[in-house]
């Protein structure tokens, strides 16, 4: 068996939200016969109204995801990758663990990471059904990640997604379509220096103070944190008991087409 080197530490996992962080989609209901059909939007909800302001530039590539047969339609997504995400992936794989954490629905994510990364440099996926859901926010538990805290952080855009774990983040600008956004490139060197710390969060308290920024934003952690323990030990004596979680429930908003 192999001696573990003294001091070696664990890799460094990288953990990234997925819509407008690493790219952003456009949502567009086909169905031929013209109806106009309530459907669950399969993304994080959140103020999405800045996309508007934005230039209108091609997308990168789109798929579909089909409506029930009785709907007899599909949703098309068309969507536009951050810029520099491909050269960021491949840098960012060789010296971390690439995990992404979407509170986006499993059918929905799996077909867009599919053609994102084909080549599987985000080796662990979770999706919404892993996002605990408190006051209507999905909240994001890297205890869910396999890996050690101190070598961990999570990169995300919506400030409700870090509440659990808030010295363990960094908060990045909503990405939609503006092609100089340059998010990815200053991330970089900033997951290079935690990649040589023993403790990512002594750097991230240090560096962006994120816990002081939410509580002073109006979250109350302390509470949050309780709600998500109390829904944690219920979902744990329902899986007990051989039954569904009860807070995986998929919520989102209306769209029309
Ligand atoms: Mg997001």
């Amino acid at each position: 068996m192999p001696v573990p080197m003294p001091n070696a530490r664990s890799p460094l996992t990288v953990v990234l939200d997925m819509d407008e962080t690493l790219v952003h989609s456009k949502l567009e209901l086909r169905c031929p016969q013209g109806n106009i059909l309530p459907i669950v939007d399969p993304r994080q909800s959140e103020d999405r109204s800045k996309a508007l302001q934005e230039p209108e530039v091609p997308h990168d590539f789109e798929f579909s995801i089909p409506l029930s047969p009785v709907a007899n339609g599909e949703l098309a997504v068309r969507v536009h990758k951050r810029p520099g995400l491909d050269d960021f992936l491949e840098e960012a794989s060789s010296f971390c663990n690439l995990a992404v954490y979407t509170a986006g629905t499993e059918d929905y994510a799996q077909a867009l990471l599919d053609l994102l990364d084909p080549c599987g440099r985000m080796k662990i996926r979770l999706f919404r059904d892993s996002c605990s859901v408190v006051d209507g926010l999905f909240l994001k538990d890297l205890q869910k990640v396999p890996g050690e805290l101190s070598r961990m952080v999570l990169v995300d855009n919506s400030p409700a997604s870090l509440l659990l774990q808030p010295d363990n983040s960094i908060l990045v600008s909503s990405f939609y379509t503006d092609p100089c956004d340059n998010a990815l490139y200053k991330l970089l060197p900033i997951l290079r220096e935690l990649h040589r710390m023993d403790d990512v969060r002594h750097y991230l308290v240090k560096e962006f103070a994120l816990r002081t920024a939410l509580e002073h934003s109006g979250y109350n952690l302390t509470e949050i944190s309780l709600k998500h323990e109390s829904l944690a030990n219920q979902m744990e004596s329902q899986n007990s008991e051989n039954m569904k979680p009860s807070y995986s429930l998929k919520q989102g908003i209306s769209v029309k087409g």
